[in-house]
C-alpha cells in the first residue's frame, strides 16, 4: 500500500485552499479530484461574491470565517494578480414595514465585526443607483466580486510549487480507520490504495457519502445531506447598476439579487428550490417569479430581458424548514479519529471564506498533533 502524509480530497475552492495551506506548512500533499479538472463543482456554480460577513449568527463558524476570510482573499487577490473588484453592495428595504429589518441587519453586522455598513436615505440610494425603488438602504462598502476560476487556478499553483500533488479522475470511493492512520480507496484511472496519516475531506456534496463510507467512522458522525438548488438568470441587456444589489434575506438564502461579473455582466439569483440530488437542469418558468421579485426593487425591469444563465446546487446539511446549519470542520476531537477532517455542509460563505477554512484545517491538525 502507498503510503501518503496527507490526502485532500476534492479540488473545489476548498480543497485547493486546504492544500496550499497544508503544503506550505511543509506536509507532503496528494489532492484526489474525481473529475477531469479542479473546480468543476459547487465552486464553479455561484454567485462570486465576495461576501463582507453581514448575515451570519453571531459567533458561528460562517461568520467568523467569512470576515477572516474576506480579508485573507483580498489580500491573495493583490498578491496574486486574480481578477477582482471592491463593487460594494446595496441592501435595500423596498417598503416601509422592512426598515426595521434593515436596522436588525445593520446591528447584527457590526456584532459580527463588520463595522463599515453605512446607512443610506432614499434619496442617497437614488443618487447611487437612479434605477432603484427604496425607502432607504445599506451599503457594504468591502462586498466585492471575483473571478472564482482564476482564483482556484492560482490556489492549484501555491499549492503545486509547495510540492502538493494533484490527481484527476481520482475518486474516492471508501475509506478505513487503520491504526497508522486511514486507508483511502481511489477507483477510476488512478485506482490504488493508499494510507494517509491525514486525511481532509473536501468533496463538497459528496463529503457526507465519503464520511458514511468510512469504515470505524461513527454513524453519529455523519450528517444527513439536503440539496437546495438555485437558479439564475442573466440580462439580456447593459445593465444600469454598479454595485450588486440585494432584498433583505429569504428563508434557506439571501433572496433574488443582483451581482455583477468581472466583464460587466449582470444576473439575477439564486432563488432557492429544494430538490432531490444534483441536477442542474433549469427550469425556466421559473422566470416568472423573478420578474414580479426584481420589479419590487428594480420597477424598469423590462419584459423579456431575463434569460436563463445556470443553476448551482447548496450542499445543505438542514432540512427545509430547520434553522440553517453552521459549517462543520470536524475534526479528531469531535469525532475521535486521528488525522481526519470531515468539512460539512460548505455552502455560502464558502468561496469567500475557503482561505480562513485552510487555517482554520491547519489549526485543528496542529492541535491534534500537540495533544497526542
Ligand atoms: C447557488 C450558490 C451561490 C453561491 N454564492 C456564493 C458567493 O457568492 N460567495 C461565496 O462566498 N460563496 C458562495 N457559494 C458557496 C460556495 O460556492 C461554496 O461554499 C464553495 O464553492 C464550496 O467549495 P468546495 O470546494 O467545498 O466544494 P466543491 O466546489 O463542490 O468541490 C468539491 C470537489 O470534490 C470533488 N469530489 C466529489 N466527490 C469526490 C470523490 N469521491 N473523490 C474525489 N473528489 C470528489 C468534486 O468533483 C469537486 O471538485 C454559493 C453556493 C451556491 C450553491
Amino acid at each position: 500500500m502507498e503510503q501518503v502524509d496527507c490526502v485532500v480530497i476534492g479540488a473545489g475552492v476548498v480543497g485547493l485552499a486546504v492544500a496550499r495551506a497544508l503544503a506550505q506548512a511543509g506536509r507532503e500533499v496528494l489532492i484526489l479530484e474525481a473529475e477531469a479538472a479542479i473546480g468543476t463543482g459547487t465552486s464553479s456554480r455561484n454567485s462570486e461574491v465576495i461576501h463582507a460577513g453581514i448575515y451570519y449568527p453571531q459567533g458561528s463558524l460562517k461568520a467568523r470565517l467569512c470576515v477572516a476570510g474576506r480579508d485573507a482573499l483580498y489580500a491573495f487577490c493583490d498578491s496574486h494578480g486574480v481578477p477582482y473588484r471592491s463593487c460594494g453592495k446595496l441592501i435595500v428595504a423596498t417598503n416601509a414595514s422592512q426598515l426595521a429589518g434593515l436596522d436588525a441587519l445593520q446591528a447584527h453586522a457590526l456584532a459580527n465585526g463588520v463595522d463599515d455598513l453605512r446607512r443610506l436615505h432614499a434619496d442617497e440610494v437614488k443618487t447611487l443607483e437612479p434605477q432603484l425603488n427604496a425607502v432607504a438602504g445599506l451599503l457594504s462598502p468591502s462586498t466585492g466580486i471575483v473571478d472564482s476560476h482564476a482564483l482556484m487556478l492560482a490556489l492549484q499553483g501555491d499549492a503545486e510549487a509547495a510540492g502538493a500533488l494533484l490527481a484527476l479522475h481520482a475518486p474516492v470511493t471508501a475509506m478505513a480507520v487503520m491504526d497508522a492512520g486511514l486507508r483511502v480507496e481511489v477507483g477510476g484511472d488512478a485506482a490504488m490504495t493508499l494510507l494517509a496519516a491525514s486525511v481532509i475531506n473536501c468533496a463538497g456534496h459528496a463529503a457526507p457519502e465519503i464520511a458514511a463510507r468510512t469504515a470505524g467512522l461513527a454513524a453519529e458522525s455523519v450528517p444527513a445531506r439536503y440539496f437546495a438548488k438555485g437558479s439564475y438568470f442573466s440580462l439580456a441587456s447593459a445593465t444600469p447598476f454598479h454595485h450588486l444589489v440585494y432584498p433583505l434575506p429569504e428563508p434557506g438564502g439571501l433572496g433574488v439579487h443582483l451581482t455583477l461579473d468581472l466583464g460587466g455582466q449582470a444576473r439575477f439569483g439564486p432563488d432557492v428550490e429544494w430538490v432531490d440530488g444534483l441536477d442542474y437542469t433549469m427550469d425556466e418558468s421559473r422566470a416568472d417569479r423573478f420578474y414580479a421579485t426584481i420589479r419590487r426593487y428594480w420597477p424598469g425591469l423590462p419584459d423579456g430581458a431575463l434569460q436563463p444563465a445556470y443553476t448551482g446546487i447548496r450542499p445543505k446539511i438542514s432540512g427545509p424548514g430547520e434553522p440553517a446549519a453552521d459549517f462543520r470542520i470536524d475534526g479528531p476531537a469531535e469525532h475521535g479519529v486521528a488525522g481526519l477532517v470531515n468539512l460539512f455542509g460548505i455552502e455560502s460563505p464558502g468561496l469567500t471564506a475557503a482561505l480562513a477554512i485552510a487555517d482554520e484545517v491547519c489549526q485543528r491538525l496542529a492541535q491534534e498533533a500537540r495533544t497526542s
